[in-house]
């Protein structure tokens, strides 16, 4: 708000503030264009993080990273998930097209949910390939966020689609700022911070965990996220694990039986914990529920004050226990 509109306010308002004195109408407008001075020189100084994360399939950066997605979300910075294919092979009895359409509603449906954008892209599930064509996608979808952070899945994955994920991001991660590639898309003047999602795999190497951002105080909104992924959670994962007849029929019942199930290798692991402690201190033993991310050697490469702009979230002072 600025005082043209300050203005305009009182002046919209005179039927209900006759009866108050012109010197009081001058301090409120004064209080008003003050707050909205602060908040705007607070938004300069502290303008919000762009991140996009990218996954194979409509509901893998969910698992990956929908945590902290719902902490950036609540503090007004800018998260984008991106699917590079449309899912339409991951059911046990629908495919193509209709299930396409299905699982883009899901992931918009999981978005709106947390507050931030979705897009699925129309390549094939299953089929995904490290070609030229969906690199420069990847970049437009890069700069086009202009983003400061990009998450994506490692390359070594058992799953081909995400293996070309990991591929297709790190291809991209220095070709953002080349200008005379993709010339349709302004280039960014500065390369990007570059993470992986966790995983278990352990050739050629494991994963490691560089940041680790507790997520209780929003896990039962990564819950209600993944719980918008109908064909996924309760169809087709459950099918492909012999365990579909253990799902409730209710709604608000299998939600709870999805946040009390563990998820592998997205749940807390003990060679996290140096890095919780690092950063949470004594209140790391009484954390439940992380999302850990490594930084790539690919991207910019941020220093403790870059990284505690760019991960708002840890507390200010520790205490070691
Ligand atoms: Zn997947």
């Amino acid at each position: 708000m600025i005082w043209p509109e300050v203005d305009a306010m009182l002046k919209a308002s005179k039927g209900h503030l006759f009866a108050i004195s012109f010197p009081f109408k001058k301090w409120l407008a004064c209080v008003l264009a003050t707050l909205s001075f602060s908040a705007l020189s607070a938004q300069i100084q502290n303008p919000p993080v762009r991140v996009i994360a990218f996954g194979a399939h409509p509901d893998d950066c969910d698992l990956g990273a929908g945590g902290l997605a719902a902490k950036y979300a609540a503090l007004g910075d800018r998260v984008k998930f991106v699917s590079l294919t449309n899912g339409d092979a991951g059911h046990q009895s629908q495919h193509g097209q209709e299930l396409a359409y299905r699982r883009r509603a899901e992931a918009l449906e999981a978005g709106r949910r947390l507050g931030i954008e979705y897009e699925v892209l129309d390549n094939h599930d299953g089929k995904l390939l490290p070609t030229l064509e969906v690199r420069e996608q990847i970049i437009r979808e890069i700069r086009q966020w202009r983003a400061e952070i990009v998450i994506a899945p490692r390359p070594n994955d058992y799953h081909p689609d995400h293996r070309y994920t990991g591929v297709l991001v790190q291809d991209a991660s220095y070709m953002v700022i080349v200008p005379s590639l993709v010339t349709d898309t302004p280039a960014l003047s500065r390369n990007p911070v570059f993470l992986y999602y966790s995983d278990r795999f352990t050739r050629p190497q494991p994963f490691r965990a560089d940041i680790v951002v507790s997520i209780d105080d929003v896990y039962e909104k990564k819950i209600n996220m993944l719980d918008a992924h109908v064909s996924q959670f309760y169809e087709w994962l459950p099918w492909t694990t012999g365990e579909l007849e253990q799902v409730p029929k209710d709604p608000a019942e299998r939600k709870k039986w999805l946040g009390e199930r563990p998820m592998a290798e997205r749940t807390l692991q003990p060679e996290w914990r140096e890095a919780l402690e690092k950063r949470y201190g004594s209140q790391a033993g009484r954390i439940q529920h992380a999302e850990a991310f490594e930084i790539t050697e690919y991207g910019r490469q941020p220093n403790e004050e870059e990284i505690r702009r760019l991960f708002p979230f840890f507390p200010e002072t520790v205490s070691r226990p």
